[in-house]
């Protein structure tokens, strides 16, 4: 990871992602933390591709 910023939480994201990220999702929402917040939905991520490769293989297997 390029220049990682790491919070109290021990997470870790690259400063430039968290320099683009907008503050006031960082405020009163559930997430207090913007390096939480990434590592959250780079998870969701990871998670969303796997899910979506998953019915990739299905449909493939069906035809
Ligand atoms: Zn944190």
């Amino acid at each position: 990871m390029k220049n990682p910023e790491h919070c109290d939480h021990g997470n870790s994201a690259p400063y430039d992602v968290l320099k683009n990220l907008h503050y006031s999702q960082a405020g009163a929402g559930r997430h207090k933390c913007t390096i939480c917040a990434y590592k959250e939905g780079y998870q969701a991520g990871i998670a969303e591709g796997i899910r979506r490769a998953k019915e990739a293989l299905a449909r493939l297997k069906n035809k």
